[in-house]
This record gives structure tokens, C-alpha cells and sequence, in this order.
């Protein structure tokens, strides 16, 4: 006995006349599909549903298999195409794309896991990261600057503006993708039949290769160029630290992001302060008087000169602490540490030496006073 059933009307199925257009073949399936798409609708024959009108969809969105079907039925296209030629990928994933279903999740549920499509992504283009470093003084990194730096980095050519064309040639549309962009390799595996969709590598996923390439980059799209780049010291950065500048590495000829700039801070050596984190370290010497005494000496600081008072009696290696004098920082304030020694004499004048023996002399009579 004849199932009529299976005779099905591809017409009937997504609701359309003989005569319907491309557009309305396309938005009678779209809201079909979002309607008995398995995920959204729950009804145990939501999935039936899904693929008769996916299939309907695939013979009347191809002109060519339409008129087949027109002419021979349902019955007479099944008998000239196996299952997987009845679907164009493309076709579909046009739609999908739009409502944020995945076309291979599609083709999944119509021929099961044993058509293990997989579609791998072009690689979303994006120009390449460039490294470079800079040197500041101690006061640019303390309080921040603007430094220029001239960057050598490939952008897009001055001639054919990163199409890699000479200008005034004629494009083509690629003879390998038919302007798609898009190749599908056919894998036959143990599993079953596989897909795969890369992008095109005649003409880079563009879909058109030009016929005569530009004469100044020999097609590559991009040029070497030096840039002055205007780098903007945050303050109290330290050695070593590293600044991203994003968008200034180099240039994507297919019209990618460009990549970033990552630059490497290196502090010069300051002729006086040495920097211990946010802290400065000054060293400086004094003599047994000024150390017995007390003495008031001068000091470097970042920002000026200080006079620092040494207090009677100060122990070589004693650090006095300046506070607030360092570096400032978005993680606090640094002081500056001033290293005192005391110097002992190496060559003394005749009078000098007279007076340190006296000295002498006199510590020896007050020692055993001081003992006591
Ligand atoms: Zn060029
Ligand atoms: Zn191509």
C-alpha cells in the first residue's frame, strides 16, 4: 500500500504557494524552524517537525533542486540525491547564524552522530603583538612623563591601503571558493562521513584575489614603518614593569585589530639614589667630629636639596629616615633613606694627627671614669 505519508509536499510543509519567492521561501522557513527548533519546543514531535521543514527548506532554497522536485516530486529527488547532498551547509547557516543556532547541531540531529561535522572557525585576524622598551630617569618614573619612542612596526601599505593590490587592478572572485571565502574538505572516516569548513587559502577568506598585486608590498598588504609613539609614563612605575598599548603593535591587512604594543620600563642609574620599591636609598659619609657632634649635611632628593640633621653621637651605619621622600604610588608612599657612616681618616695632617693623639690621651684618662 502507498504511504502517502511519505510523499511529502515540500509546499504544504512550509506553508508557501508553487510560486513563492526565494524571500518567502527563506522567512516561511525561519520561523518554522525557530518554532519547532528541539531546544525551544519540548513536544515529542518537534524533532519530526524539524527536519521536514529543514528538508523542505533545502530542496526549495536550491533553484536547481527546487525544479527537480517540481518536475519529479519528493520521490523523485530522493532517488537522485543520497540524504547529505539534499543540504547546501551554506544555505543554512545563514539562517542559523541569525537566531544563534548552531547549523552542526542541524546537521547532527538529521543524520545522527555518524555525520560528525565540524566546522572550524577562521581564526578571527588580528595583527601581531610588537615588544619594545624604554629607558627613563628615576624623576620620569617617581612622577611620570610623556616619552617618545620611535617604533618599527609592519601596518597597512601606503600604496594599496592593506589589500595587497596594485590600485586601479581588477578583482576576481576567487576561482578556488567561488567567492565564498569558505572551502569545505569531505573527510570519509571510520565514523562517517565528516566536513570540515576552513577558510579559503587562495584568497584568504576574502573571496576575491586581485589580478595584479601592488607593487610596493608584493601583495602582502603591509609595510615596514617607523612611528613616533607617545608613551605615556604612569607615575611611579619601577624597573621592569611593562605597559600595554593597545592597538599600537602591527597593522592586520585583513582588516583585523591591530596588536599591541607591550613596552618595557628600564630605569637609568640615578648618580645618587638607589631605588628599593617605593623607598630611595642615599649613602653618605661623614666624619668622627661631625659623627661625635652632631652636624647638619646636604642631601639629594628627588625634587631638590635637604638639609638633614645629623644628631650627636650617631653610629656609623645608622639610616635616617626621611619621610614622604620617595616614590608615590598608586600602592602608597615611599621615604628616603639616608645611609650615614662614618669615614675614618686615611692620610692626617700633621696638626690633625696632634689633636688625635690629645684625644687620645684624654679617652685613655676618662676611661676608667666611664667604666665605672
Ligand atoms: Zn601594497
Ligand atoms: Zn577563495
Amino acid at each position: 500500500m502507498l504511504n502517502l505519508a511519505s510523499k511529502q509536499d515540500y509546499y504544504v510543509t512550509l506553508g508557501i504557494s508553487r510560486d513563492a519567492s526565494q524571500e518567502e521561501i527563506k522567512n516561511a522557513y525561519r520561523k518554522l524552524a525557530l518554532k519547532y527548533h528541539p531546544d525551544r519546543n519540548k513536544s515529542p514531535d518537534a524533532e519530526e517537525k524539524f527536519k521536514e521543514v529543514s528538508e523542505a527548506y533545502a530542496i526549495l532554497s536550491d533553484l536547481e533542486k527546487r525544479q527537480q522536485y517540481d518536475a519529479l516530486g519528493s520521490e523523485g529527488i530522493k532517488k537522485q540525491y543520497k540524504q547529505e547532498d539534499i543540504y547546501n551547509r551554506q544555505n543554512f547557516q545563514d539562517i542559523f547564524s541569525e537566531f544563534g543556532f548552531d547549523a552542526n547541531d542541524l546537521f547532527n540531529r538529521i543524520f545522527g552522530r555518524g555525520f560528525a561535522s565540524q566546522q572550524v572557525q577562521p581564526e578571527p585576524h588580528r595583527g601581531s603583538d610588537l615588544e619594545t622598551q624604554i629607558e627613563v630617569t628615576l624623576e620620569q618614573a617617581a612622577f611620570g612623563a610623556d616619552v617618545g619612542v620611535t617604533v618599527p612596526h609592519m601596518k597597512k601599505c601606503s600604496r594599496c591601503g592593506g589589500s595587497g593590490t596594485e590600485p586601479g587592478s581588477q578583482f576576481v572572485i576567487c576561482p578556488k571558493c567561488q567567492g565564498s571565502g569558505k572551502i569545505a574538505h569531505r573527510i570519509e572516516a571510520a565514523s562517517g562521513l565528516s566536513q570540515m569548513i576552513v577558510s579559503c587559502d587562495r584568497c584568504n577568506g576574502r573571496g576575491k584575489i586581485a589580478q595584479k598585486i601592488c607593487n610596493r608590498c608584493g601583495g602582502k598588504g603591509l609595510e615596514e614603518r617607523r612611528t613616533r609613539i607617545n608613551i605615556k609614563v604612569p607615575v611611579g612605575i619601577d624597573n621592569g614593569d611593562r605597559l600595554a598599548l593597545r592597538g599600537q603593535g602591527e597593522d592586520d591587512p585583513n582588516n583585523g585589530q591591530p596588536g599591541d604594543l607591550y613596552v618595557t620600563i628600564r630605569i637609568k642609574p640615578h648618580p645618587y639614589l638607589i631605588r628599593k620599591g617605593l623607598d630611595l636609598v642615599y649613602e653618605t659619609s661623614i666624619n668622627f667630629a661631625q659623627a661625635s657632634l652632631g652636624a647638619e649635611i646636604e642631601v639629594p632628593s628627588l625634587t631638590n636639596k635637604k638639609i638633614v640633621r645629623v644628631p650627636p653621637g650617631i653610629q656609623s651605619g645608622t639610616i635616617l629616615r626621611l619621610r614622604g621622600e620617595g616614590i608615590k604610588s598608586s600602592s602608597g608612599q615611599g621615604d628616603e633613606l639616608v645611609h650615614v657612616m662614618v669615614r675614618t681618616p686615611e692620610q692626617l695632617t700633621y696638626k690633625e694627627r696632634k689633636l688625635i693623639e690629645d684625644l687620645a690621651k684624654e679617652f685613655e684618662a676618662n676611661k676608667l671614669n666611664r667604666a665605672r
